[in-house]
């Protein structure tokens, strides 16, 4: 519990810690929202089956390419993650439209293989 002493002080100082603890926060914003959007760019992954969508964690996914390119068509865009099925951590970063057209191509790598020698990770495998 806390003592007197401590009651009294916060009474006095509340407004002065409410106050650096608020410029503290605004003076790191970004620097917050770039940590956390690297972590789940890193750890977390949105999945979305049939109409529930949820998050896998802790993962350890191939790195979000620093030239932010799409893989694929090599154009600044927003990317996405596609990967190997069930393997996670093994996957590319690729636009949006290039993500839909992977899939409406082919449900499996097997297949894509065929259509998209670009691939690295298709041509290996
Ligand atoms: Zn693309
Ligand atoms: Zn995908």
């Amino acid at each position: 519990m806390a003592s007197e002493y401590q009651k009294e002080y916060y009474r006095k100082n509340r407004e002065h810690i409410l106050q650096s603890a608020k410029e503290y926060y605004q003076k790191h914003k970004e620097e917050r929202i770039l940590y956390s959007r690297n972590y789940k760019r890193k750890h977390w992954l949105h999945q979305q089956v049939g109409d529930n969508s949820f998050i896998i964690r802790g993962l350890n996914k191939t790195p979000y390419p620093k030239d932010r390119l799409c893989f694929i068509c090599s154009k600044p865009k927003k990317l996405t993650y596609h990967h190997k099925d069930k393997e996670f951590n093994n996957g590319i970063w690729i636009c949006i439209a290039c993500h839909r057209a992977l899939h409406l191509i082919a449900r499996n790598w097997q297949i894509a293989k065929r259509y998209l020698p670009l691939d690295p990770y298709l041509n290996n495998s």
